[in-house]
């Protein structure tokens, strides 16, 4: 898909800063390094528009594109990173607390976790969190590239195990690099934003 406009509205930290033209958001978290920034580079065929992390942990905003005036990706700072205090740590909390409880304008969770690995107590932490907001969620297994083809059944049924996956939900692996998954999480987004 080819995207002409595509802007950083703004970082935010606070409910006064965000966007108020009622555009439908997406909101889209994971860990730091889970490749975040890959998938929304790639969902919007860009090269380096949302930053592949040097610093994981380090950006404490909320990073809202605009797509087209059409809907917003809400990019939440990537959580799970060691080296972050604690203070950072209940700073992030509420940041995305806040925005979570607040938002009406938000139709859906995209909630990135590791293909290979079983996902972590923070992944477990998240999901649950997004979905005692209500919020419907697409896992998305990312760097399924790293894995073989015969791994795919048993890691679903890890990650699912581990998240407690409502059923409601939808689950997708996608790799960066081949682009797998692209179309199944472009169809999501749009039904849950009617675009
Ligand atoms: P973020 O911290 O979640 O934004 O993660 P990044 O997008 O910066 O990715 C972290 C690292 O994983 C980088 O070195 C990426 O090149 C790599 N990466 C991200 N997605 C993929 C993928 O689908 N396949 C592979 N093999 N590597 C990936």
């Amino acid at each position: 898909m080819q995207f002409n406009d595509i802007t950083l509205l703004i970082s935010a930290v606070d409910p006064k800063q965000y966007p108020q033209d009622g555009l439908p958001e997406i909101v889209l978290s994971g860990r730091s390094n889970v490749g975040k920034s890959s998938l929304i580079n790639t969902l919007l065929s860009r090269k380096a528009l949302a930053r592949t992390s040097s610093k994981p942990g380090k950006t404490q905003t909320l990073n809202f594109y605009q797509i087209e005036k059409q809907l917003i990706f809400v990019d939440v700072p990537g959580y799970g990173y060691a080296k972050v205090s604690k203070q950072q740590r209940e700073r992030f909390g509420q940041i995305i607390e806040t925005y979570l409880q607040t938002r009406e304008v938000l139709q859906g969770a995209v909630l990135l976790v590791d293909a290979r690995h079983e996902p972590t107590e923070d992944d477990f932490n998240m999901y649950n969190y997004l979905k005692y907001y209500d919020l419907p969620v697409l896992v998305v297994a990312t760097k399924v590239d790293k894995i073989k083809r015969s791994q795919h059944n048993k890691q679903t049924k890890i990650i699912k195990q581990k998240l407690q996956f409502d059923p409601s939900d939808q689950f997708v692996f996608f790799s960066a690099e081949t682009k797998v998954g692209h179309d199944e999480i472009w169809q999501w987004i749009k039904a849950h934003t009617q675009v």
